[in-house]
């Protein structure tokens, strides 16, 4: 039998690795996280913006298993905080908050603004990135929708329950098919796969 190619997945983030995992099913690559090679790496996010960022942490992790590696970085960006807190969402409100404190204290800043004005979207970009030699590629996907006024539904992970997919539905309220359908991880995984079926067969 044919040896599948290795894909290792540069994130410890288990919400992202669940994503990662079913977009990536019919990959045709053999798909690892970085506890299945027994990596313990965590690259510090220095860059400036999300692609920055994606593709370092992707060139670490690909260093650390000499082999593909594919990472993102990704975040929400809420039009009445000025697109924050955008690259800088999983650490919104400082160290010490966990996802269910991330988005009460994103609900609280919005107290008062109207549901017109609660616009948002989310912002993937994917690197892969290889053990030597080339550039890391960049995959963007965007998924807008709004921000609702209480947390609901028990499906996805981090902002998902205030993030409404159609001004009624969170996120975290939709199937894992219809996210994985729509999402900005979605948008940008595809586009990554594509990119790699088309150019290393
Ligand atoms: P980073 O890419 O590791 O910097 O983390 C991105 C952060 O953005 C996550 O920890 C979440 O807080 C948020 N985020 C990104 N994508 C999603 C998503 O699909 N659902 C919910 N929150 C997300």
């Amino acid at each position: 039998m044919e040896k599948r190619q290795r894909l290792l997945l540069a994130t410890n983030n288990p919400g992202k690795v669940r994503e990662f995992r079913r977009l990536l099913a019919r990959s045709g690559f053999e798909v690892v996280t970085p506890a299945d090679l027994g990596i313990t790496i965590e690259p510090e996010e220095t860059g400036t913006t999300y692609g920055e960022n994606a593709a370092l942490k992707a060139q670490a992790f690909a260093d650390a298993g000499r082999c593909l590696a594919l990472a993102d970085d990704s975040g929400i960006e809420v039009d009445a905080l000025g697109g924050r807190p955008g690259m800088y969402s999983a650490r919104f409100g400082g160290p010490g908050l966990d996802d269910a404190a991330r988005t009460a204290l994103l609900i609280s800043e919005l107290h008062g603004v109207p549901d017109p004005k609660r616009t948002a979207r989310y912002r993937a970009v994917v690197a892969l990135a290889w053990p030597a030699g080339r550039e890391p590629m960049l995959f963007e996907g965007v998924q807008e929708g709004t921000i609702g006024h209480e947390p609901r539904g028990g499906q996805g992970f981090g902002y998902d329950p205030v993030f409404l997919v159609d001004g009624v539905r969170a996120q975290a309220e939709i199937s894992d098919d219809e996210k994985d359908l729509i999402s900005h991880r979605g948008k940008a995984v595809r586009a990554a796969a594509e990119w790699l079926a088309s150019h290393c067969p």
